[in-house]
């Protein structure tokens, strides 16, 4: 198996993770309430989904 030659400096290391997000994705603002939510689903604050009120309270 491949070893590596020299460790990984900690310049390196960070550089690599700065491709590294803080936020999920597929996350996005509710268009109702402004929430964020994840796309394709209904609002988990508002029970709204494309702007219809689905989850009754
Ligand atoms: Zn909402």
């Amino acid at each position: 198996m491949a070893v590596p030659k020299r460790r990984t400096s900690k310049t390196r290391k960070n550089k690599r993770r700065t491709h590294f997000k803080l936020s999920v994705p597929g996350m996005v603002e509710c268009s109702n309430c402004g929430e964020l939510k994840l796309s394709h689903r209904v609002c988990k604050n508002c029970g709204s989904y494309k702007g219809e009120e689905v989850i009754s309270k």
